[in-house]
């Protein structure tokens, strides 16, 4: 297990780990508390003793081991973004109008879909800047095309 000096000179590194993997860093509430976080396991304490050895409680050694050596460790579950399908297709309604980015011709109810330009599955995010709605048939034809391709066919319906 790693010392003292070691652990605070990476300290910075390791809250940033601990946070990105859904930890909540706290106040050491004594001296003898290096580190202090929260998991959905509970709190884990890093403490020094006396001749500056550490004492790792809770979850505190295998978050560092797994820091030190690059493996996965994750403080809480995590959090699904809930779908809001819904509330996407008003704002891109309010946006766009109700016109397929395809084919122009309005879209409507259950053959209304929305589109992700770059795909999910290609790193594309999932926030509306990223959306436009069009029809099932047109969402599933320009499903494996490029962002270019798929603004070719709507220039082309422009015409
Ligand atoms: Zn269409």
């Amino acid at each position: 297990m790693s010392t003292l000096a070691q652990l605070t000179k990476r300290r910075a590194k390791f809250e940033e780990f601990l946070s990105a993997r859904g930890a909540q860093i706290m106040q050491p509430t004594n001296e003898w508390e290096v580190l202090r976080f929260k998991s959905s396991k509970g709190v884990s304490i890093v403490y020094r003793n006396s001749k500056d050895g550490l004492t790792w409680t809770g979850e505190s050694a295998d978050a560092w081991n797994a820091f030190t050596d690059n493996q996965h460790w994750r403080g809480a579950p995590a959090t699904k973004r809930p779908k809001n399908v819904e509330g996407h297709v008003r704002a891109l309604l309010a946006r766009d109008g109700e016109g397929c980015f395809y084919c122009l011709k309005p879209t409507d109810g259950d053959n209304r879909t929305v589109e992700h330009l770059v795909a999910r599955s290609h790193g594309g995010p999932n926030h509306l800047s990223n959306m436009v709605l069009a029809h099932r048939r047109c969402n599933s034809n320009a499903g494996h095309l490029s962002v270019m391709e798929k603004i070719r066919i709507r220039e082309g319906a422009t015409k």
